[in-house]
């Protein structure tokens, strides 16, 4: 599978237990993130000097905070697009860090979408995730994101590798309102000041959803991947504190609504997936990584789905 993330600390925050879920499956996991995520705000005050406004040195440290990411989460194959700061973070929407010249929101969309293309040449991937068209929530580079990584996928798929499936990450409604619930008398409520679901920038309908990925054994691991991006989230935050408080689920369940391809056997209301690689085939090349991954380490769980039917793609891999 592919991921496709704006800056670092999005992989962890975002589709953290899904992907140390699929790692330990044995799964060829590869992480693209587009920009080094230079204007992010700094939480350790002995790093505060590396700020874009002050030495401008914050990209180069979060390749460091990434790569414990990865570790964390047992992913061992990592890319930024076009190369470690090819694009710049473009900063929130409207700041003039967005006409930077090298700002991912500047980007040549088939130029960017280029680099992407060669990497699903090289891995061909059979899942894709990404962001939905807002970028989840509006972030400039998330939603230059999704449209490179759209546009990568069609080019791709042109020339016969592109993903049989394609996710979106979300968040359904009914988590929120939950969530909403859980924090209304917290100290500690990242949603004060919200009563409704409906006034977030984010969440989707629940029957628009198409994957609900159990990552729940992975919450440590989810934990531990965030808690490597030191600068970016701090130790007092309230995601800890959900882990904290309201065990693994929280941490460990992730969403996604599916943009391109058949969704799979599924169950619950809406006949939710628990696997992204649903009515999908292993390739060949997967199962023996899977095999020769569990030689000296425990049990891989191989991805569990039968094949059902064959992906229009399926003679590529
Ligand atoms: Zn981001």
């Amino acid at each position: 599978m592919l991921l496709v993330h704006a800056h670092p600390d999005d992989e962890a925050i975002g589709t953290g237990a899904t992907m140390a879920y699929y790692a330990a499956a044995g799964g060829g996991v590869t992480l693209v993130t587009c920009t080094l995520g230079e204007e992010g705000e700094i939480h350790v005050p002995a790093f505060a000097g590396l700020a874009a406004a002050e030495s401008d040195q914050l990209g180069g440290y979060r390749i460091a905070e990434l790569a414990g990411a990865c570790a964390a989460l047992g992913v061992r194959d990592h890319r930024f697009l076009g190369g470690a700061g090819r694009y710049r973070d473009s900063g929130m929407m409207g700041l003039a860090t967005n006409d930077h010249p090298r700002a991912f929101w500047q980007a040549d969309l088939d130029e960017a979408a280029g680099y992407l293309v060669e990497i699903m040449r090289e891995v061909r991937p059979q899942v894709m995730v990404t962001y939905d068209p807002n970028g989840f929530y509006g972030h400039p580079d998330h939603i230059q994101a999704h449209r490179v990584a759209m546009r990568a996928a069609e080019l791709a798929t042109a020339e016969g590798f592109g993903p049989a499936k394609i996710y979106w990450t979300a968040m359904p409604k009914s988590v929120l309102e939950a969530g909403l619930l859980a924090f209304a008398d917290s100290s500690d409520n990242p949603f004060a000041g919200t009563d409704q679901a409906d006034e977030l920038p984010f969440g989707t309908p629940d029957a628009q959803i198409a994957a609900r990925i159990d990552g729940t054994d992975h919450h440590a691991a989810k934990e531990a991947a965030m808690r490597a991006h030191a600068t970016q989230i701090p130790d007092n935050s309230w995601l800890y504190s959900i882990a904290s408080n309201f065990g693994g689920e929280f941490m460990g369940v992730e969403y996604y609504t599916l943009a391109v391809g058949a969704k799979g056997p599924g169950s619950g209301p809406y006949g939710w997936e628990d696997d992204l690689f649903a009515g999908l085939s292993l390739p060949a090349q997967a199962t023996a990584v899977a095999a020769d991954s569990s030689a000296g380490e425990p049990a891989a769980v191989v991805v569990p789905t039968p094949p059902v039917g064959t992906p229009a793609e399926a003679g590529a891999r």
